[in-house]
């Protein structure tokens, strides 16, 4: 893809300290995030894909300073999440805001849904309290609820409804880029869709960056430009969603496709079904993580670990893996 990045993750790594024994000392390390580099492009859907625990939630919290990182960088458009100053993070936060799994958690069940829309301006003091009120009568149009339900409290509110409040919420300073985290998960699967269509609208209309975690491969097979993999903190395959979906490149990738069930027969492929526990983020399998599960691995996988590379040998569209033994898949 040629277009600008609008983000781009260098080396990006969280670790948290595990404590225990009586005097609360650190005895181990969580290896949440793990050396993460990749690109958002202006206006793409970057599908991140995984397990529960592999650590899409730590990064999407680490890129956005949510997390402190433990080292790498988070460049917007040449200024540096991970570095910014307190007043630096203050103003990059309007550009950059999170949509998060479940919407009843993040909205404080003690203020209306309009005061919650309204919070971000009454922080940030944009415009006047007349021109607060209209931005707010907007937001809630554009999600799709009715300006006059703002006075009501969350409880009253289906979890959908609950969900397009929180969007509305992660719209209020007009962000360029957002983070969805599992932001249909919670709902269900009658609703997941109306709230997809409503994220793939907002994203045309205002010409939206999403960076969109689920663990759920049909939903990022529906709405990414673009998907990466990842497996015990690490990214283990990038591209075009075309290309991840139709020719996976890395085994572990495979394995997860080959686990969502396949309604036509026909289509069925033959199955190598995931082998095994995730391992532990503690104590993460040496070479490459994935070497314990999979059916491929040999020597130099227990021994080093692989770094991600294009795919392809006549030119690079920007599919990498990193799988020592690509070639043989
Ligand atoms: P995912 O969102 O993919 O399910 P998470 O990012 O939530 O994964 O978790 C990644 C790993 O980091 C897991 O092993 C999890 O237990 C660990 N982890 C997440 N948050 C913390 C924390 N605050 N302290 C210690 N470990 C954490
Ligand atoms: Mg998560």
């Amino acid at each position: 893809m040629k277009a600008a990045a609008l983000v781009e993750v260098r080396n990006l790594r969280k670790h948290y300290p595990v404590r225990g024994g009586v005097f609360g000392r650190q005895r181990d390390t969580v290896r949440a995030v793990e050396d993460v580099s990749f690109l958002l492009h202006a206006g793409e859907t970057l599908g991140l894909v995984g397990e529960s625990g592999c650590g899409k939630s730590t990064l999407g919290r680490t890129m956005m300073r949510l997390e402190e990182p433990t080292s790498g960088d988070v460049l917007f458009e040449g200024r540096n999440l991970a570095s910014a100053s307190a007043a630096e993070l203050f103003t990059l936060r309007r550009d950059v805001q999170m949509i998060f799994q479940d919407p009843y958690s993040s909205l404080n069940p003690r203020i209306t849904i309009g005061e919650a829309v309204r919070e971000p301006l009454d922080i940030h003091r944009l415009g006047s309290a007349a021109d607060r009120r209209a931005r707010v009568d907007e937001l809630f149009e554009a999600v799709g609820l009715s300006p006059t339900v703002q006075e009501r409290y969350p409880h009253e509110f289906s979890g959908g409804q609950r969900q397009r409040v929180g969007i509305a919420r992660g719209l209020a300073l007009r962000p360029r880029v957002i983070v969805a985290d599992e932001p249909v998960s919670a709902l269900d699967v009658s609703v997941q869709g109306q709230v997809l269509n409503l994220l793939v609208q907002l994203q045309r209309d205002l010409g939206l960056t999403y960076l969109f975690i689920s663990h759920d491969l049909s939903v990022v097979e529906y709405l990414s430009d673009r998907v990466a993999v990842m497996y015990l903190g690490r990214i283990v395959e990038i591209g075009k969603r075309t290309s991840i979906f139709a020719a996976p490149a890395h085994p572990y990738t495979r394995a997860l496709l080959e686990s969502v069930p396949i309604a036509d027969p026909r289509k069925r492929r033959d199955r190598v079904p995931l082998q095994g526990e995730t391992p532990s983020a503690v104590h993460p399998p040496s070479g490459c993580a994935f070497h314990p599960r999979c059916p491929l691995a040999v020597a130099v996988c227990r021994g080093e670990v692989p770094a991600l590379e294009s795919v392809r040998t006549d030119g690079d569209d920007g599919h990498l893996t990193a799988c020592h033994r690509h070639d043989e898949i």
